[in-house]
Protein backbone atom coordinates (compact mmCIF):
# COMPACT_ATOMS: atom_id res chain seq x y z
CA UNK A 1 0.00 0.00 0.00
CA UNK A 2 1.42 3.47 -1.10
CA UNK A 3 1.56 5.78 1.54
CA UNK A 4 -0.35 9.58 1.41
CA UNK A 5 1.46 12.58 2.27
CA UNK A 6 -0.94 16.00 2.48
CA UNK A 7 0.96 19.59 1.71
CA UNK A 8 -1.20 21.90 4.08
CA UNK A 9 -1.19 25.36 5.18
CA UNK A 10 -2.21 28.81 4.23
CA UNK A 11 -2.08 30.21 0.55
CA UNK A 12 0.87 31.98 -0.43
CA UNK A 13 3.85 29.78 1.37
CA UNK A 14 4.74 27.16 -1.49
CA UNK A 15 2.51 24.12 -1.47
CA UNK A 16 1.89 24.29 -5.27
CA UNK A 17 5.95 24.46 -6.12
CA UNK A 18 6.91 21.95 -3.59
CA UNK A 19 3.99 19.83 -5.30
CA UNK A 20 5.20 20.12 -8.48
CA UNK A 21 9.01 19.56 -7.47
CA UNK A 22 8.03 16.68 -6.25
CA UNK A 23 5.50 15.44 -9.29
CA UNK A 24 7.86 16.37 -11.80
CA UNK A 25 5.50 18.30 -13.98
CA UNK A 26 3.15 21.47 -13.59
CA UNK A 27 -0.05 19.71 -12.24
CA UNK A 28 -0.44 22.40 -9.82
CA UNK A 29 -1.08 26.47 -10.68
CA UNK A 30 1.65 28.49 -9.03
CA UNK A 31 1.05 32.33 -9.06
CA UNK A 32 1.80 35.41 -6.89
CA UNK A 33 -1.35 35.80 -6.26
CA UNK A 34 -2.30 33.78 -2.93
CA UNK A 35 -4.98 30.90 -3.09
CA UNK A 36 -4.72 30.20 -7.45
CA UNK A 37 -4.84 26.64 -7.23
CA UNK A 38 -8.48 26.51 -7.33
CA UNK A 39 -8.92 22.55 -6.90
CA UNK A 40 -7.28 19.98 -4.39
CA UNK A 41 -4.64 18.22 -6.70
CA UNK A 42 -3.18 14.54 -6.32
CA UNK A 43 -0.63 12.99 -7.68
CA UNK A 44 2.26 10.65 -7.58
CA UNK A 45 5.51 12.05 -5.97
CA UNK A 46 8.96 11.15 -5.86
CA UNK A 47 12.38 11.63 -3.85
CA UNK A 48 15.03 9.65 -5.40
CA UNK A 49 14.38 5.93 -4.21
CA UNK A 50 10.91 6.90 -2.79
CA UNK A 51 7.62 7.07 -4.53
CA UNK A 52 3.92 7.93 -2.84
CA UNK A 53 1.02 9.85 -3.37
CA UNK A 54 0.98 13.26 -3.07
CA UNK A 55 -1.87 15.54 -2.09
CA UNK A 56 -1.95 19.65 -2.79
CA UNK A 57 -3.99 21.86 -0.81
CA UNK A 58 -5.59 25.56 -1.51
CA UNK A 59 -8.45 26.34 0.16
CA UNK A 60 -10.25 28.32 -2.20
CA UNK A 61 -12.65 25.83 -3.49
CA UNK A 62 -15.59 28.14 -3.89
CA UNK A 63 -15.67 31.70 -2.73
CA UNK A 64 -19.56 31.59 -2.48
CA UNK A 65 -19.44 28.31 -0.32
CA UNK A 66 -18.73 29.97 3.47
CA UNK A 67 -16.30 32.19 4.94
CA UNK A 68 -12.36 31.96 3.82
CA UNK A 69 -11.43 30.09 6.70
CA UNK A 70 -14.08 27.74 6.70
CA UNK A 71 -13.61 26.51 3.11
CA UNK A 72 -9.55 25.99 4.17
CA UNK A 73 -10.14 24.08 6.97
CA UNK A 74 -12.77 21.93 5.23
CA UNK A 75 -9.89 20.90 2.69
CA UNK A 76 -7.31 20.53 4.72
CA UNK A 77 -9.81 18.22 7.20
CA UNK A 78 -10.22 16.32 3.79
CA UNK A 79 -6.43 16.40 3.25
CA UNK A 80 -6.02 15.30 7.16
CA UNK A 81 -8.00 12.32 6.66
CA UNK A 82 -7.01 11.03 4.17
CA UNK A 83 -3.20 11.30 4.63
CA UNK A 84 -0.24 9.20 6.45
CA UNK A 85 1.92 12.07 6.44
CA UNK A 86 0.93 15.62 7.20
CA UNK A 87 3.61 18.27 5.79
CA UNK A 88 2.48 21.59 7.59
CA UNK A 89 4.30 24.24 5.15
CA UNK A 90 4.58 28.04 6.39
CA UNK A 91 6.67 31.17 5.26
CA UNK A 92 10.02 31.14 7.18
CA UNK A 93 10.39 34.59 5.31
CA UNK A 94 7.45 35.74 6.66
CA UNK A 95 7.39 34.21 10.14
CA UNK A 96 4.44 32.75 11.65
CA UNK A 97 0.80 34.64 10.96
CA UNK A 98 -1.80 34.23 13.17
CA UNK A 99 -3.31 32.49 9.89
CA UNK A 100 -0.69 29.45 10.51
CA UNK A 101 -1.60 29.77 14.09
CA UNK A 102 -5.26 28.56 13.14
CA UNK A 103 -4.07 25.91 10.95
CA UNK A 104 -1.45 24.76 13.94
CA UNK A 105 -5.03 24.01 16.17
CA UNK A 106 -6.98 22.53 13.29
CA UNK A 107 -3.47 19.94 12.94
CA UNK A 108 -3.30 19.26 16.56
CA UNK A 109 -6.61 18.02 17.09
CA UNK A 110 -5.85 15.15 13.94
CA UNK A 111 -3.70 12.96 15.86
CA UNK A 112 -1.71 12.35 12.81
CA UNK A 113 1.88 12.45 11.85
CA UNK A 114 2.39 16.21 11.47
CA UNK A 115 6.13 17.43 10.42
CA UNK A 116 6.33 21.19 9.96
CA UNK A 117 7.99 22.67 7.28
CA UNK A 118 9.57 26.13 6.56
CA UNK A 119 9.69 26.88 2.78
CA UNK A 120 11.56 29.79 1.07
CA UNK A 121 14.55 28.77 3.45
CA UNK A 122 17.15 29.80 1.01
CA UNK A 123 19.46 31.98 2.55
CA UNK A 124 19.22 34.35 5.54
CA UNK A 125 15.97 35.98 5.11
CA UNK A 126 14.46 32.75 6.91
CA UNK A 127 16.53 32.64 10.20
CA UNK A 128 14.38 34.71 12.42
CA UNK A 129 11.25 32.99 11.16
CA UNK A 130 12.76 29.30 11.61
CA UNK A 131 13.27 30.23 14.96
CA UNK A 132 10.05 31.79 15.42
CA UNK A 133 8.47 28.25 13.93
CA UNK A 134 8.37 26.46 16.69
CA UNK A 135 5.89 28.77 18.95
CA UNK A 136 3.59 26.65 16.04
CA UNK A 137 3.94 23.54 18.93
CA UNK A 138 5.29 20.91 16.04
CA UNK A 139 8.81 20.90 17.02
CA UNK A 140 11.53 21.95 14.91
CA UNK A 141 10.83 23.36 11.64
CA UNK A 142 12.83 21.06 8.93
CA UNK A 143 14.08 24.23 6.46
CA UNK A 144 13.07 23.91 2.99
CA UNK A 145 13.26 25.50 -0.24
CA UNK A 146 10.59 24.51 -2.17
CA UNK A 147 11.66 26.72 -5.16
CA UNK A 148 15.21 25.83 -5.40
CA UNK A 149 15.40 22.03 -4.56
CA UNK A 150 16.86 22.64 -1.06
CA UNK A 151 16.09 20.21 2.16
CA UNK A 152 14.80 17.14 -0.10
CA UNK A 153 16.72 14.25 1.89
CA UNK A 154 15.21 15.83 5.08
CA UNK A 155 11.54 15.45 3.42
CA UNK A 156 13.05 11.98 2.11
CA UNK A 157 13.45 10.87 5.59
CA UNK A 158 10.34 11.63 7.13
CA UNK A 159 8.51 10.20 4.28
CA UNK A 160 10.35 6.75 4.55
CA UNK A 161 9.53 7.07 8.11
CA UNK A 162 6.50 6.31 7.52
CA UNK A 163 6.67 3.56 4.56
P1 LIG B 1 0.74 27.97 -2.33
O1 LIG B 1 -0.35 29.02 -2.39
O2 LIG B 1 1.05 27.60 -0.91
O3 LIG B 1 0.47 26.79 -3.20
O4 LIG B 1 2.09 28.69 -2.86
P2 LIG B 1 2.75 28.64 -4.33
O5 LIG B 1 3.45 27.35 -4.56
O6 LIG B 1 1.71 29.06 -5.34
O7 LIG B 1 3.89 29.75 -4.17
C1 LIG B 1 3.59 31.08 -3.76
C2 LIG B 1 4.77 31.99 -4.13
O8 LIG B 1 5.92 31.63 -3.35
C3 LIG B 1 5.20 31.87 -5.58
O9 LIG B 1 5.57 33.16 -6.05
C4 LIG B 1 6.41 30.95 -5.52
O10 LIG B 1 7.30 31.16 -6.59
C5 LIG B 1 7.04 31.37 -4.19
N1 LIG B 1 7.87 30.30 -3.61
C6 LIG B 1 7.57 28.98 -3.48
N2 LIG B 1 8.59 28.29 -2.91
C7 LIG B 1 9.56 29.20 -2.66
C8 LIG B 1 10.87 29.09 -2.07
O11 LIG B 1 11.37 28.02 -1.69
N3 LIG B 1 11.57 30.27 -1.94
C9 LIG B 1 11.07 31.47 -2.35
N4 LIG B 1 11.83 32.55 -2.18
N5 LIG B 1 9.85 31.60 -2.94
C10 LIG B 1 9.10 30.48 -3.08
MG1 LIG C 1 -1.19 26.33 -4.32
Amino acid sequence: MSVTVAIVGRPNVGKSTLFNRLVGRKIALVDDTPGVTRDRREAEGRIADLHFRILDTAGYEDKTDGSLEDRMRRQTELAIREADVILFMYDARAGVTPLDERFAQVLRRAGKDVHLIGNKAEGKASDAGLTEGYSLGFGEPVPLSAEHGQGMADLHAIISQAI
